[in-house]
């Protein structure tokens, strides 16, 4: 079969190799499509900082069970399926209590694991397996992994409510990641959300995705412009950039009580006002991948009828044009690019 590998800074290629052979609790699937992630752009142009090159790329997939060991129940051979990429030890402290995003020997398929995505074949435990509804285009279902983030992350901000009922929220960055933010806030009942980001084809989308106001990140006034359209401080900002001008917009919109996810996959330190922290009381929260309850709340995303997968969707290619989609996805501009396998 035929599997990618990022070879180089900025360069995928795809190598022969065996088909992976089942082991015990396995399954075994064929690729139909996956995702370019902003982490696999990240690590191909070597800025991850735990994905170094060479890796095997590819964790947000839709496939089709071709093989299933003995011992699993629960699948058959051609359902349709996506997977949670984290691989955990299942024995840890965090593990145990039920927080295996955080497994203290968490492996993670695609992102520097024996095996990634962007093959034509590839085997997981089958605890990792989710079932696509029939309903879902392919497309669909590839937005099933990256949606669970923001759900996980959207979850961590509910602080002893039960969700987001009467709450104000900003989320920073118009990205992938900060759309699908979008969703996840109104699905769970934000009373007002507000977006920014430096390109205004992206706030454009997130207007017409549903946002009350959008917002241009360069405004050297913005986060005085947010509270004031808000008339006081935000109770949640996502931050889905994680840079060190994102982290100070967010705080200040943040002060006083407020408090800040952090979304997207800070590439390095920032700094933080620790004495406003402090004394205005705000809560940094981090956020990391998702639980087996956040895929099950994305699935119920997706198939509301008002989720649009073909406004995240913008660019799909056949397999044989890997690098083409690498490259598409470095340049920017796109929602999400998605390669074709089968
Ligand atoms: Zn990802
Ligand atoms: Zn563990």
């Amino acid at each position: 079969m035929q599997r990618l590998v990022a070879t180089s800074v900025n360069t995928v290629t795809f190598q022969e190799v065996d088909k992976p052979v089942l082991k015990s609790g396995e399954i075994l699937a064929q690729t139909l499509v996956t995702g370019v992630c902003g982490s696999d752009i990240h690590a191909v142009q070597g800025h991850h900082p735990f994905v170094p090159i060479p890796y095997l790329p590819g964790h947000e997939v839709v496939g089709v069970i071709r093989e299933i060991a003995p011992d699993v129940n629960g699948f058959k051979v051609g359902d349709r399926v996506t997977v949670e990429p984290d691989l955990p030890c299942w024995n840890c402290k965090n593990c145990n209590s039920g927080q295996e995003n955080l497994c203290e020997n968490l492996k993670f398929f695609g992102c520097g694991y024996s095996q990634g995505g962007m093959a034509e074949y590839w085997s997981l435990p089958a605890t990792r397996f989710h079932k696509v509804p029939e309903s879902f285009s392919d497309e669909a279902a590839a937005l099933i992994e990256p949606l669970s983030t923001p759900v996980h992350a959207v979850k961590l901000s509910f602080i002893g409510s039960k969700d987001l009922t009467g709450k104000t929220v900003a989320i920073l960055g118009c990205g992938t990641i900060g759309l699908l933010t979008l969703y996840v806030a109104k699905f769970f009942n934000a009373k007002k959300i507000v977006m920014t980001d430096l390109l205004e084809s992206k706030r454009e989308l997130a207007k017409r995705l549903g946002a009350d106001s959008v917002f241009d990140a360069a405004s050297p006034s913005l986060s005085d412009d947010v509270r004031n359209d808000f008339g006081q401080s935000v109770d949640v900002v996502f931050d889905c950039v994680a840079i060190q001008q994102t982290v100070t917009q967010a705080i200040k919109m943040a002060d006083k009580s407020g408090t800040v996810v952090i979304v997207g996959v800070p590439t390095k330190d920032v700094s933080i006002p620790l004495p406003i922290i402090q004394d205005h009381q705000i809560r940094i929260q981090g956020s990391a991948t998702y639980l087996p309850v956040d895929y099950q709340d994305s699935i119920k995303i997706i198939g509301q009828s008002s989720f649009k997968a073909n406004e995240f969707v913008t660019a799909v290619f056949p397999k044989e044009q890997a690098q083409k989609a690498f490259d598409t996805a470095i340049a920017g501009g796109q929602i999400k690019v998605l390669i074709r396998f089968s």
